[in-house]
């Protein structure tokens, strides 16, 4: 049977198009129970059960009929199926998501109408659904003949689906009657409720639903909602946020230059300062800073924002060092009576900002102007649009006459203007995702702790830059001192903080394995195991694969036989993903023949597989200090494409011909097999390299690779390369527990720098042969040369001990950085390029085609062009460049269509970047969880350096341990005086006689806690911050005391040293992290 449907789509660009589709009516579709005793549906069941005989799943539950015959039995609706609508799928995913909830019928036209609205839940949905220990079932009701409704004239598309919705849910009824099963729709709508009802058939709203599942309350805490006379008892003087601009008056202001647009950036130390990078008229970024949550205007970290810019005399004059400290925003809202008309949350503390600070005036001007300048600004844009916008600011009050973007170019060199600020004045684009949170301690102390009944409590994200999020739960007893998840729903404008709902429990806050779970969700690691779908792409064979002529194309001619040569792999200790392997041999003419062998990753992940999907999506390795995420699964990075020693194993080889001084004579690049001979640690080949008596082969090879390398690298340096630092943590692990038992710095070998100069090598070698052949779609790695400001305070440090870094070149700055030694501290010149690292910019993955050959260039490295090539296990860009290069070497290789489209791998690129971003942050986040773990319940005494000045307080870094923390000057407890103030023109912060300095480079004394008061105690212990006291010099009123000192020396238990058999050592950081490039 063929029907005509017709659909009235709306597309991208907002017309309305009718389609029509043929349609087919069906009556061979099953209901879905599993024990159905009408004649279609057993017939649905068994040509099912016929088809997944192969592959039959362990469940035993039929696809074909997975709902139970004993489902959930309410004294209301009896035993009965869910029957949710598009909303409840919308609004409630993640309720849904829970294991608990089953016997579900997922109706076609709901699928149908999930797909227009949100592709992100509609795959949730589905992925439920192919979960068969869930027994959920699609029902198509648009297919069955019985169920299929036509549109009536004068219908709209929604009445119509709502319609067809109610006629399903009606057929099931009388369908499952004599099952004595009812099938229950779940609507929030009140008018299909009501027309449902009068129907006679079972409907029911969402928390109506839940009630059935009482012994799980935290499921109706997930229903959120917190409603606005809660919000307004707790918030008596609130006076809310201006309303935001609508799209069409953004995109009039961003067209008529009223305003900018950029993504909002919180800085990581003060959650009241923002920053927007915009592209201004002149072609020109710019940062324009967004401070306080009232400019903010409900913007969060990571939204896009339409930013106005605010009048100069609200410029900021002074850097950017605030610090506020989050226990501070802890204070219960209810005690802070906020004035009418001010601006409460621009609550600076008195502390954070010295009495004449611009930020301090800030607040001040803030107040009361803020809502009606903003109002002007929605009417200034709105204006815009309607080419009426001159009188539009006639409220705005005195001097505050928005700056228009083109006119800030001009002006923008003059240091007497300071930094532009701005206004959010309207939302592009939410970048809501689920946050890790705890709740807020001051809340849960004063609490009705014992009542299970609801109540609005506020809960703090671990991501600081986020605001507070009011979540309505049962279980506020219950979620003190525990981690778990919550969602945003909404930020009304009458609402100070976002409304979310609680998703799940994580577990106590300070254990390991809940505090690694939260890193990951925090820095959006996906880390579930790999799945069905992307195991069935490995190798049939499993581990019993081994190297086939015919198979692999020896035989054709399409790979060369390497496995005489004496190749060898150098690693740190442990390595099982070894993705590259190196040769050198002495050629008759005296030059050498060196090759570098990679793991021919792309020969086991084609383009186009599930398996390829999901490492595109993973794009990296995560490497924690207990743990590694992979990209592949393991059998392919640890095993088969492992290029470990005395197997056969495929390989992509670089193959040059270097002349006595490294020069590149020639270079070729072919599919290979190689065998490697030897998987040397970097001891390992240091010590062949050192002792005379060994003269075998593999030996000779190692030791022409180091002789060529420290030739290729004093060359590198000569162009210009900056040979920078960061400081790095060695954790050694007791075997069982995974517990911390040491911590110490790490120290690099000589045989570190060799593979890292081949890699290098390799890695530029492949980015000039791929863009010669896709000059437009090459997949490159580039480095921006970093903007003179980046050093201001670098350089201001510098000055009192007479030393200028040259930042014009990366070769003026690697030969400054060279001189700047200071012969009583050796330490000096490592912490020097520490500090050095932290201006530059971040190196970036992109598309040739996107960017000037200018901008290609990679500063770090002083290179024209590069690539990454060398780590194929382990990052994702590796294997799109594996795909380019064996395009360009062999016609026929397929290679996918990211890669000769300049639009997708630009897309592909952001989630690159994004990945490798988040990959590194997670992997100090790691290492801060187990120098947290370690150091609890120790106190120890270390010399330390400053590396920061902050407004109210300085960070300093710990060598011995390669571990940083930040010194407050001001506490809590003394908020008023401040030992010491941010002193601007020498960036030191000071005491107020003038007596006494904290300034960068300052070598200082410091005791080190981890913060152990009860977990519930305060923010600080939630976010589980290591503690550092300032020891020497002595500050009056800062310092620990000279009594204080003797008993916590006393006390202290100094960290005992590890027994060596029982630790297994962990370097944080990969090698190839090192390169930060
Ligand atoms: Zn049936």
């Amino acid at each position: 049977m063929l029907r005509n449907k017709s659909f009235v789509k709306r597309t991208r660009k907002g017309n309305v198009v009718r389609t029509v589709k043929e349609h087919y009516l069906r009556d061979d579709i099953g209901c879905g129970y599993e024990a159905c005793a009408h004649a279609v549906c057993a017939q649905a069941r068994s040509e099912a059960e016929e088809r997944a005989q192969p592959a039959a799943g362990s469940s035993g539950v039929n696809p074909a009929a997975p709902l139970s015959a004993t489902p959930r039995d309410s004294a209301d609706w009896g035993r009965h199926y869910l029957v949710p609508d598009t909303n409840a799928f919308v609004n409630q995913i993640d309720i849904f998501e829970r294991p608990i909830i089953n016997n579900v019928v997922v109706l076609g036209t709901v699928l149908d109408e999930l797909r227009g609205l949100s592709m992100a839940v509609y795959n949730r949905v589905r992925a439920i659904v192919r979960d068969s220990g869930r027994r959920w079932y699609v029902f198509s009701n648009e297919h069955h003949r019985d169920t299929f409704a036509e549109r009536a004239a004068s219908e709209s598309p929604n009445d119509r689906n709502d319609r067809a919705i109610r006629r399903a849910v009606a057929w099931l009824g009388e369908h499952l009657g004599s099952a004595q099963i009812t099938p229950l729709l779940v609507t929030n709508d009140e008018g299909n409720l009501r027309r449902a009802r009068d129907d006679g058939i079972s409907a029911c709203r969402m928390d109506e639903c839940l009630q059935v599942y009482s012994e799980h309350p935290e499921l109706l805490d997930m229903m959120g909602s917190v409603s606005i006379a809660e919000r307004n008892a707790e918030d008596p003087g609130w006076t809310g946020y201006p309303e935001h601009l609508s799209p069409v008056q953004v995109q009039a202001g961003l067209k008529g230059g009223l305003l900018i647009q950029g993504t909002l950036q919180i800085a990581p130390f003060n959650y009241l300062e923002g920053s927007v990078l915009a592209a201004f008229p002149d072609g020109k970024e710019r940062r324009v800073l967004v401070l306080g949550r009232a400019d903010m205007n409900r913007a969060i970290q990571g939204d896009r924002v339409a930013v106005q810019i605010l009048p100069k005399a609200q410029w900021r004059k002074a850097p950017s060092e605030a610090l506020v400290d989050e226990d501070e925003d802890a204070v219960p809202d209810v005690d802070k009576k906020p004035a009418e008309g001010a601006v409460p949350d621009v609550a600076v503390p008195d502390a954070a900002a010295p009495p004449d600070s611009p930020a301090r005036k800030r607040v001040r001007t803030a107040g009361g102007g803020s809502a009606a300048a903003a109002a002007a600004a929605a009417a200034a844009a709105a204006a815009a649009a309607t080419a009426a916008a001159d009188q539009a600011e006639t409220e705005s009050a005195e001097d505050a006459e928005p700056v228009k973007p083109a006119d800030v170019a001009d002006s923008a060199d003059s240091a007497a203007d300071g930094e532009p600020t701005g206004r959010v004045v309207g939302i592009i684009r939410r970048n809501w995702r689920s946050y890790c949170a705890f709740l807020d301690p001051n809340f849960a102390g004063r609490s009705a702790r014992a009542s299970s009944a609801p109540t609005t409590v506020s809960v703090l994200a671990m991501d600081r830059r986020i605001p507070k999020i009011r979540i309505r739960t049962r279980q506020a007893s219950t979620l003190a001192g525990q981690r778990f998840v919550v969602a945003i729903d909404s930020w009304p404008k009458e609402s100070r903080y976002p409304q979310g709902h609680f998703v799940r429990a994580l577990g106590s806050a300070g254990d390991k394995a809940t505090e690694t779970e939260v890193l990951l969700l925090e820095h959006d690691v996906p880390f579930q195991p790999f799945t069905q779908n992307v195991r069935a792409d490995l190798p049939a064979e499993g581990a019993a694969w081994v190297f086939d002529p015919e198979r692999d194309q020896l035989n054709a001619g399409k790979r060369r036989d390497l496995r005489d040569l004496n190749v060898c792999s150098i690693d740190p200790p442990g390595c099982t993903d070894i993705d590259d392997a190196l040769h050198a041999i002495e050629l008759p003419n005296g030059n050498y023949q060196v090759g570098v062998h990679i793991a021919d990753v792309t020969n086991f992940v084609k383009p186009g597989t599930a398996m390829d999907a999901e490492a595109a999506y993973r794009s990296t390795t995560v490497y924690l200090v207990d743990r590694r995420i992979d990209m592949l699964p393991e059998l392919l990075g640890t095993n088969l494409c492992s290029l470990m020693s005395k197997v056969d194993r495929l390989a992509f080889s670089c193959v040059w011909e270097l002349d006595r001084d490294a020069n590149i004579v020639s270079v070729a690049f072919h599919k290979s097999v190689i065998h490697s001979k030897a998987s040397f640690t970097y001891d390992e080949a240091q010590s062949r390299i050192d002792d005379p008596s060994l003269n075998d082969p593999i030996t000779k090879s190692v030791r022409d690779l180091n002789m060529l390398a420290k030739k290729l690298r004093r060359r590198r340096m000569e162009a210009g390369a900056l040979t920078l630092s960061s400081p790095e943590v060695r954790f050694r692990l007791e075997n069982d527990s995974q517990d911390p038992v040491d911590v110490e710095m790490k120290a690099l070998k000589d045989t570190n720098a060799l593979v890292e100069e081949f890699m290098l090598l390799a890695n530029i070698s492949v980015a000039r042969k791929i863009h010669e052949h896709f000059p437009d779609s090459s997949l490159l790695r580039r480095h921006p040369e970093p903007p003179a400001q980046n050093f201001d305070n670098l350089q201001h440090a510098l000055k009192p001990l007479g030393i200028q870094l040259e930042t014009g070149s990366s070769l003026a700055l690697a030969q400054s950085l060279d001189r700047a030694v200071l012969p009583a501290d050796p330490y000096f010149n490592n912490l020097l390029r520490i500090l050095t690292t932290r201006c530059m910019m971040q190196a970036q993955y992109f598309c040739s085609g996107t960017r000037t050959p200018e901008e290609f260039r990679h500063y770090g490295l002083a290179t024209g062009i590069y690539t990454h090539f060398t780590s194929p296990i382990r990052r994702y860009a590796d294997v799109m460049v594996h795909r380019l290069l064996h395009a360009s070497i062999d016609r026929d290789a397929g290679y996918g269509s990211v890669l000769t489209d300049k639009t997708k791998m630009s897309e592909q690129c952001d989630v690159l970047n994004h990945r490798h971003r988040m990959a590194q942050q997670a992997g100090r986040s790691s290492v801060e969880l187990f120098t947290n773990l370690f150091f609890k319940g120790k106190t120890v005494e270390e010399p330390g350096y400053v590396t920061q000045i902050l407004q109210n307080g300085f960070g300093v870094l710990i060598p011995s341990y390669g571990i940083e923390g930040v010194v407050y000057t001001a506490s809590k407890d003394a908020p008023a005086a401040p030992a010491l103030a941010y002193d601007q023109p020498s960036h030191a912060l000071v005491s107020p006689d003038g007596g006494q300095a904290i300034a960068l480079f300052q070598r200082v004394r410091v005791v080190l806690q981890v913060d152990d008061k009860p977990v519930s105690a305060n923010v600080s212990s939630m976010r589980r911050k290591l503690s550092l006291r300032l020891v020497e010099p002595q500050v009056p009123g800062l310092s620990v005391s000279a009594d204080e000192l003797a008993a916590l020396r006393a006390a202290a238990a100094a960290p005992s040293r590890a027994d060596e058999n029982r630790v297994v050592e962990i370097v944080t950081k990969h090698p190839d992290q090192v390169q930060t490039v």
